[in-house]
């Protein structure tokens, strides 16, 4: 072969449009949201070795259909970029999901006991029966907690351990007899018994999140294989409701021990989400020893497209911990982790709850600032429902952005209570952020605080409405639906420096998308929290697959 003739074959394989390229799978038919610059619509979707090749009119990409090519027929369904939660701590809830009892969706109290009812049927006498969270009494139509007498009721043979949010915990007898506490004093520091007005114990545990942390990690773990097998399974259940990928901000509960399941999985080639996550140091005064030596083998985005390392948070030292007066001392340990972590260009997010306090956080930011930038860095502020106008201007200029959950779906009640009807009208300000410029990424902070379900998360960003009913937010920042599902998907995907590869349906990115139940952008807003997948892909591969396209299992 003569030289030339090698250098145009060569070129010609390499040119981006090769006129006979044939697709491995063809969507057709269908309304596909790309979630584009422009949010366009397209009909259809042609995917080649993970990636997309083009979207376009049926007619333009029936031309990618070759002999060996799968054809999907959509027959009119709507199509999303595959969903992206920027703030779940989902290794975390994978861990335990096989041997969990789950409450979440459970509309009355009546209905959460008979899981655990069921569950101990299930289960062998002794074994643990655990809700660790993601429910709340609002959602019940009885609108209270459990008592322990319906506890014992409902599985006299167990220990059963039933914790709501980071505050309170309800065991039965045969679960304090299985910890060894039987006085307040064989609590975690900062936990002591509930009591009635007239000073009887109700059987729950109160007290410091931190109490409840620890009393948490009393309870025995899953085994390495059922580890294993809830993160398999819990991954399969973020498919069926269209999620693609999730951001781990590390947070509570959460040791370097935690990870070989998630990592097995992954190493096995059978992660079906994306996962980014954040680490976070674990022993109060020692986070920045356990900062430096944690990463010392593992530099800022070490992984692959499944799994990467993000950085750090979201909790990056215990008393700056929903601390909203911390002293000097406090802030000068946060800040030589915080500028440690800039001079090693690591990616960096934040737990913060209040806006009357997050000008501490945010003043030391702005002094890194001017030390080592960190606009470049993708530094995030997670939660802080009511920021304020200032506090987003604050961020956009340091290039700090926000992950937004639905936590105001469990607790807006408490926060209208609280802050007066007036004030709960504008939280969280997403709109306001999109104004001044602040990315914003949506996620629901599951499985502790709430539950990992994206569409009761995109319902509630466009109707305001609690788990109990009542709208709580305004028009004025009441996102459009095209807008909620830009902070699902590109949205998030900035967080973990994805933006470009993933999070729109446009040539080159990567092939994860959802076929939806229902049409997002038209079912009534009331209906969009039941939206299921039918069909989920990761890379072009499909990890979900419902009703008619059961037959495409990969
Ligand atoms: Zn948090």
């Amino acid at each position: 072969m003569t030289r030339t003739l090698a250098l145009f074959l060569i070129a010609f394989l390499m040119s981006p449009v090769a006129w006979s390229q044939v697709a491995d799978t063809v969507l057709l038919n269908g309304k596909i949201l790309t979630v584009d610059e422009r949010f366009s619509t397209q009909e259809a979707i042609a995917i080649d070795d993970g990636k997309i090749l083009a979207t376009g009119k049926n007619a333009d990409i029936r031309k990618f259909v070759g002999s060996g090519s799968r054809v999907i027929d959509l027959e009119g369904r709507t199509v999303v970029p595959g969903l992206i939660d920027s703030h779940l701590h989902g290794i975390r809830a994978a861990l335990s999901f096989s041997t969990e009892v789950n409450w979440i969706g459970a509309t009355s109290l009546d209905d959460a006991l008979g899981r655990i009812r069921s569950a101990s049927r299930a289960m062998k006498p002794g074994a643990w029966l655990i809700v660790a969270g993601g429910w709340n009494v609002q959602q019940f139509k009885e609108k209270r907690l459990p008592t322990q007498e319906e506890l014992i009721a409902a599985a006299p043979d167990n220990p059963v351990y039933i914790q709501l949010g980071y505050g309170w915990v309800l065991m039965t007898p045969a679960g304090y007899r299985a910890l060894n506490i039987s006085t307040e004093a064989d609590l975690p520091a900062g936990g002591r018994f509930e009591r009635t007005q007239d000073g009887k114990l109700t059987g729950a545990v109160t007290g410091a999140q931190s109490a409840i942390v620890a009393l948490f990690d009393k309870l025995p773990l899953p085994s390495p294989d059922q580890q294993v097998d809830g993160t398999k399974r819990f991954f399969r259940e973020l498919n069926r409701l269209g999620l693609t990928g999730f951001i781990d901000p590390g947070g509570n509960n959460l040791s370097p021990g935690d990870y070989p399941a998630v990592f097995k999985v992954w190493r096995e080639g059978k992660l079906t989400v994306r996962v980014a996550y954040a680490l976070n140091g674990q022993t109060s005064g020692k986070e920045f020893e356990e900062y430096q030596s944690l990463t010392r083998l593992l530099p800022m985005g070490f992984g692959d497209d499944m799994l990467k390392f993000n950085g750090i948070g979201e909790r990056i030292t215990w008393d700056m911990n929903n601390n909203d007066r911390p002293t000097e001392a406090q802030k000068d340990r946060y800040y030589q982790i915080i500028k440690w972590a800039a001079e090693q260009g690591i990616t960096l997010t934040m737990h913060w709850g209040r806006d009357a306090s997050v000008d501490q956080l945010l003043t030391l930011f702005e002094k890194l600032n001017k030390e080592v930038p960190i606009s470049g860095l993708r530094w995030s502020i997670a939660h802080l429902n009511d920021a304020s106008e200032k506090t987003l201007q604050r961020m956009k200029a340091l290039g700090v952005g926000w992950t937004v959950q639905d936590a105001m779906y469990f607790g807006g009640e408490q926060f209208q209570q609280q802050n007066g009807a007036e004030a709960a009208r504008r939280v969280p300000p997403v709109n306001t952020a999109g104004r001044i410029g602040v990315q914003v990424g949506a996620g629901t902070d599951a499985h502790r605080v709430a539950s990992y379900n994206p569409f009761t998360a995109l319902q509630w960003f466009l109707d305001g409405k609690t788990v109990g009913g009542v709208a709580i937010r305004g028009l004025e920042e009441t996102p459009s639906r095209a807008a909620a599902l830009r902070f699902y998907t590109t949205g998030s995907a900035w967080f973990s420096h994805d933006e470009k590869k993933r999070g729109s349906l446009e040539a080159g990115k990567l092939a994860d998308l959802a076929v939806l139940s229902k049409d997002y952008m038209t079912v009534p807003v009331d209906q969009i929290g039941s939206i299921e997948s039918l069909l989920t892909m990761v890379g072009g591969k499909i990890v979900y697959a419902a009703g008619p396209y059961l037959k495409f299992q990969d």
